[in-house]
């Protein structure tokens, strides 16, 4: 079925950049915005300055900040703008107390809690480097990142490090400080209590430290879908990147009411939860439970969110839960929702305009980018089953790497190519920790190339295919995985597929689905052949799945990306790899 295209109407009082795609792209410039916050003394950048002291510089300092709310919404903390600030000097200048300097790497693993900003913020505000981790590792992964990381410090709460990290302190001998928060006021032998510590240090000393634009300012891990995870370091001219892409795709701004629902733990925990809404001067909203679709829905209405970003997987399973489910909870304040992390199927978008009173706008881009590069944007029309166009600024193409070396740039729209983006963004990755050599790989001519495919159509929106290592070559076709398994979700059977290529003496490969299925239906035979004749008659037989079978749960990461690579070792009888990044919740079940 071909899916309408959304118009887009209504009143956004917004600026011409966000109406007119063209004209923007024309105007923008990164070296301006990059200058533009480049204030601190011989033109120095510090996100966290941009991100909090800014705001109360320019009388803003009574606005809520960040909005914390339990688990069961029975209690909330706000921090302003102004005690953001007073929190974070302290937090830098109790990191310089205790001998950090700058560059040195701060790792914080804390679900989400109220101390995350401050540890964040303060973190970059002292010029060191804060490397978020996500805090349902088991100890293994803990310890290579940290490692890999050469963290000097952690923040954590006193129930994780005794669970994970205090049987191999030892190992970690270049950890010097833990920092706990909660637990019993007495911290074990070699940590300090993080509240002590942040009321014993005096501000004064925690005066701003004049980054450069290039000084690192965040290490974010991969999610792993692929393979190993890798270590991205990000600068501190990053601000310019997070700080226009706030603006022109999320379009926040003062008033606005924001929640990203992504895990604190990953990069678009700390780029969107935590800093677009900071750069912005909005409100962040950051709620300590974990997905449930009545808790999310009362999220939404109790605290008026106006603008929301989250994951296609949580679209998915808001979806199995029906539509009458959310009505119940209208009107909402919402005026924007977005979403990244994996293809957005085009039955999402359209559900969320009858179940929510208004459509997904689906977002693309990476750890490596470190901000989005293809948007959905506000007021424009939004495709749906497309990532939309690239963010002014941005320079993306479509590529085929020559086996002689170097590119050759597909211009024709329908062709697919691998996505590449034109080197020098301000938040473009500046290495993989400890794989320099891996870094360099992923550039060619001038060009960083994604590892992921589409085609462009002739209005210039970008169509995702696949991963490379995922894209399907069966009987001369190269099939997306994502085309096929969007069309199985548009049966109503259907909640989630996962689709790969069993490789096949004739064809090269098969097309297999592994199937999810949603509430009131049942596996069976007849269902197997239903859905297998319905994607026949959407797809074509050439791209239709041959084989199908059903599968309680995908296995996926726990920011929500579904592990094809996964599916394809346990269908091939091969080792899985590293599952370090898979939601330990479904590791065990088999497929
Ligand atoms: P690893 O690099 O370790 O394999 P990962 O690529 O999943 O893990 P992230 O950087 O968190 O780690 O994820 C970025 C990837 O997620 C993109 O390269 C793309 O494959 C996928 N992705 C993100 N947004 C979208 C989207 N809107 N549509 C399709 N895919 C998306
Ligand atoms: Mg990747």
């Amino acid at each position: 079925m071909d899916w309408p295209i959304i118009e887009k109407s209504g009143d956004f009082a917004v600026p011409p950049y966000l109406t007119d795609w063209e004209a923007a792209r024309a105007a923008f410039d990164w070296q301006t915005e990059i200058d533009r916050l480049s204030k601190l003394p011989g033109g120095g950048l510090n996100l966290a300055v941009e991100a909090v002291d800014r705001h109360v510089a320019e009388g803003r300092g009574e606005t809520v900040a960040m909005r914390w709310i339990s688990r069961n919404q029975d209690s909330r903390r706000e921090l302003t703008y102004a005690q953001l600030k007073e929190q974070t000097d302290r937090f830098a200048a109790a990191l310089r107390h205790l001998g950090l300097k700058r560059g040195d790497t701060v790792a914080v693993m804390l679900n989400n809690l109220a101390e995350l900003p401050i540890a964040a913020l303060g973190t970059i505000k002292a010029g060191c480097v804060f490397c978020p981790l996500f805090a349902a590792f088991g100890p293994e992964p803990v310890r290579a990142r940290l490692i890999l990381g050469r963290a000097r410090l952690l923040v954590t709460t006193e129930a994780l490090y005794l669970r994970k990290i205090a049987d191999l302190r030892e190992d970690l001998t270049e950890l010097d400080h833990v920092l706990l928060i909660g637990g019993s006021g007495q911290p074990p032998q070699g940590c300090l209590d993080f509240q002590a510590t942040l009321n014993a240090a005096s501000p004064e000393d925690g005066t701003v430290e004049a980054t450069s634009p290039d000084d690192p300012a965040m290490l974010h891990f991969t999610s792993g879908t692929t393979g190993e995870p890798k270590g991205a370091l990000h600068p501190q001219r990053s601000a310019a990147g997070i700080h226009a892409t706030a603006r022109m795709v999320l379009d926040l701004r003062p008033g606005d009411i924001f929640w990203c629902t992504a895990d604190t733990g990953w990069v678009t925990g700390s780029i969107y939860k935590l800093l677009a809404p900071l750069l912005a001067g909005a409100t962040g909203i950051l709620y300590e439970g974990e997905f449930d679709p009545g808790a999310w829905y009362g999220v939404l209405r109790n605290e008026k969110v106006t603008v929301w970003y989250t994951t296609p997987t949580a679209v998915r399973m808001l979806m199995r839960f029906g539509a009458a489910l959310p009505r119940t909870y209208r009107p909402l304040s919402l005026r924007l929702a977005f979403s990244v992390g994996e293809p957005l199927n085009p039955e999402a978008v359209i559900w969320a305009r009858d179940a929510l009173g208004l459509p997904f706008h689906d977002t693309w881009w990476q750890t490596e980018t470190g901000c989005i590069a293809l948007a959905n944007f506000a007021v424009t029309t939004i495709k749906p089953g497309s990532m939309g166009r690239p963010v002014p600024g941005f320079e993306v193409a479509l590529v085929e790497r020559r086996p002689e070396g170097g590119l050759r740039f597909i211009e024709d729209a329908g062709i697919p190519g691998e996505i590449a983006l034109k080197a020098g963004w301000p938040s473009m990755f500046s290495d993989y920790i400890g794989a320099h050599t891996r870094y360099e790989e992923c550039f060619i001519d001038g060009w960083y190339l994604t590892g992921d495919l589409a085609k462009r159509d002739a209005d210039g929106y970008f169509w995702f295919l696949g991963r490379a290592d995922d894209v399907i070559k069966a009987s001369g076709h190269l099939i997306g995985p994502f085309e096929v398994e969007s069309a199985l979700m548009d049966h109503p059977a259907v909640a989630e597929a996962g689709v790969i290529g069993k490789p096949d003496p004739v064809a090269h490969e098969r097309v297999k689905a592994y199937v999810s299925l949603s509430h009131g239906f049942a596996a069976g035979e007849a269902l197997r052949r239903e859905l297998i004749a319905f994607a026949r008659l959407r797809l074509g037989s050439a791209l239709a799945p041959k084989e199908l079978v059903f599968i309680d749960e995908l296995p996926k990461t726990r920011s929500g990306k579904i592990m094809r690579r996964v599916l394809k070792a346990r269908e091939l009888g091969l080792p899985t790899g590293d599952l370090s990044g898979m939601d330990s919740d479904i590791r065990g079940t088999g497929v």
